[in-house]
């Protein structure tokens, strides 16, 4: 499970993503009710919300506010 954003606890959190390039695509968790936003990570992929829970664990989303 993703945890809740650290600063609103909000669960309403999502996948943004910037255009790719060679390399990946730059990809963050995004909180929808504050807009913070978690560390990037270069996916491979194109991750949508589904790859959230994936996200979080990359970025170390689940850690912030430890
Ligand atoms: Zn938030």
């Amino acid at each position: 499970m993703s945890k809740p954003c650290p600063f609103c606890n909000s669960l309403d959190l999502g996948v943004s993503r910037l255009d790719g390039d060679r390399e990946g695509y730059p990809t963050q968790v995004l909180c929808y009710n504050c807009g913070c936003n978690g560390p990037w990570v270069y996916l491979k992929y194109v991750a949508d919300r589904s790859c959230l829970e994936h996200v979080c664990e990359l970025t170390g989303w689940n850690k912030r506010g430890e």
